[in-house]
């Protein structure tokens, strides 16, 4: 009763999710400070993925809305900009407090269109409301360089500058998170910003957008477009968007990346992973299963730092029935169900293609420890779900190794040494993030300067960097050479002016022009 509260308090804002209406309910667009509804005739089904039901439908934005919605952006971008950065900071406050105000109404929304389970989905929230928390100490991360008496009476200083017209392209499984890595650490630093989230989770961007509104961000600069590949060719071409923050497959990723930046945009692009978890046999067993176990499988594996390949060295192969027995005493069950551990996939192709991988790996020799593909959860038969499954003597050549899985499936390959672990991950072309579990420092340390990953754990299972840190996921996992958020985000979305000035009394000493270059 009280999630349905939740959902219809959320769903009044949001324009779907309409309880009250036989009519499946339409997300809006947001431009230029109004949620209007789209023109268009192309519309796409958001689905519940615990129970296949459409709980809405997303539009395909028209061109015509598109470009009402970045002229928006570029008209407003010479007042927010100029709009004092005290200013500026004290909607950011009023937001966090908003998003904290409003976070189990954003997590029911987020549970409902993407699966996760409401305790998750919170988590979600509130990742990336710490991105927010960070942005509001702008006034310090924004500032600029000073270097004086660089000759008689000269100075050097530099300002960061917003750019302008900044755009984000979000993925599925991070509806709040995602989208606010973006658009609140862009607009602090003075931009105007065009967000496209992902058309099968709109409705938690759509009820930040709200929120911002709430906090005092003026008409404009934000606004929120709809569709997939014709909305992001836009993004990539527009020539007002002058950078470009996605995360995504590898597949549009790389895409998105080379389109942008053909343009003269500047690109972030992160993209997919196969995080390793490397086990020693010194470790401390009781916790590293238990993290191995949450890390593989929370989220219905559905999360880019998910641990999906676990290498057992030495004696611990010998753990593997353990980590069964872990695995199996999960819950599968519907997101908002009490007690749920493992919420559905987000859809049935999903299903599809995660148990054909399963199968790849039984085709190609890998044993089949625990097998999810026939979970049977009561009352949601129709639901997307795939129970905890592990994949054991899996090797490199494999597809279930070679390909992302991105759902509830571990994957797990033996080594003898320390070295031989560390060769199979840098062999991997994935750099996103990989943890060690061990109790010797000197095995730690080695294997934080030895693997060739962006974001390392030293038992912790899933390192995701606070956001006075940035996310530094590495080589195929990252296009682009400035990360999101912290300092690195900063970096993105500014730009560097430098003023060199020179002030001194009547200088009796110039009597004719200099020509040569000043030394
Ligand atoms: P996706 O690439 O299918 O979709 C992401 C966005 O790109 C969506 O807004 C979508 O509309 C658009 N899109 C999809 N296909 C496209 C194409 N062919 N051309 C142009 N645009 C396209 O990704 P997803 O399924 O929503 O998310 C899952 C993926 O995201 C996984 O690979 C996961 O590892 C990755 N991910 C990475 C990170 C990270 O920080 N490295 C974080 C979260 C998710």
């Amino acid at each position: 009763m009280l999630q349905l509260g939740r959902l219809l308090r959320a769903s009044s804002r949001i324009g779907h999710v309409n309880y009250s209406s036989a009519a499946v309910p339409r997300t809006k667009l947001f431009i230029n400070g109004q949620f209007v509804d789209s023109k268009t005739s192309d519309w796409i089904d958001i689905h519940n993925p615990a129970t296949n039901e459409v709980v809405g439908r997303v539009p395909q934005a028209t061109q015509a809305e598109m470009e009402a919605a970045v002229k928006a952006c570029e008209q407003t971008f010479p007042s927010w900009s100029e709009t004092s950065i005290l200013n500026r900071q004290q909607i950011f406050l009023r937001y966090q407090q908003l998003i904290k105000d409003n976070l189990k109404e954003l997590a029911s929304i987020i549970t409902l269109e993407q699966g996760k389970t409401l305790a998750d989905a919170e988590g979600d929230v509130f990742r990336g409301l710490q991105v927010v928390e960070h942005a509001c100490s702008i006034t310090s991360l924004m500032l600029g360089e000073t270097l004086p008496s660089l000759t008689k009476d000269m100075d050097t200083y530099t300002f960061r500058l917003p750019l302008g017209v900044c755009a984000g392209i979000a993925p599925f499984n991070f509806p709040a998170m995602i989208p606010l890595w973006m658009f609140p650490m862009a607009m602090v630093c003075g931009n105007t910003y065009l967000m496209k989230p992902s058309e099968r989770v709109p409705g938690a961007t759509m009820l930040l957008a709200h929120l911002l509104q709430d906090a005092g961000a003026p008409d404009g600069t934000l606004n929120i477009i709809h569709g997939q590949h014709a909305a992001v060719n836009f993004i990539c071409d527009h020539p007002a968007i002058r950078a470009i923050s996605f995360v995504g497959s590898n597949q549009a990723g790389e895409y998105i990346y080379e389109r942008g930046s053909r343009n003269g945009k500047r690109v972030q692009s992160n993209m997919g992973a196969k995080n390793h978890g490397v086990v020693m046999p010194d470790a401390s067993k009781e916790n590293t299963l238990n993290q191995l176990v949450g890390a593989a499988f929370g989220a219905a594996g559905q999360r880019c730092m998910a641990l999906s390949t676990a290498v057992l060295v030495g004696e611990a192969k010998k753990w593997l029935p353990e980590l069964v027995e872990k695995a199996k005493k999960l819950k599968v069950n519907a997101g908002n169900q009490p007690g749920a551990d493992v919420g559905p996939l987000i859809s049935k192709e999903a299903k599809q293609r995660v148990c054909s991988l399963i199968e790849s790996g039984v085709k190609e020799g890998a044993a089949l420890l625990l097998d999810g593909r026939k979970v049977n959860v009561k009352g949601y038969e129709n639901g997307n779900f795939v129970g905890p499954t592990i994949l054991a003597n899996v090797t490199p050549d494999m597809t279930c190794y070679k390909e992302e899985i991105f759902g509830p499936v571990l994957v797990v390959l033996g080594a003898d040494t320390l070295d031989e672990a560390i060769n199979i991950v840098n062999k991997n072309p994935y750099g996103n993030g990989t943890a060690i579990f061990t109790t010797n420092g000197a095995t730690a340390r080695k294997y934080t300067h030895l693997a060739d990953v962006g974001q390392i754990g030293v038992n912790v299972p899933i390192p995701v960097p606070l956001p006075m840190f940035s996310f530094t996921g590495s080589r195929a996992s990252f296009r682009g050479d400035t990360n999101f958020y912290g300092k690195q985000g900063i970096h993105f979305y500014t730009q560097l002016k430098t003023v060199t000035s020179q002030w001194k009394e009547e200088d009796a000493t110039l009597t004719s022009p200099a020509v040569v270059m000043p030394t």
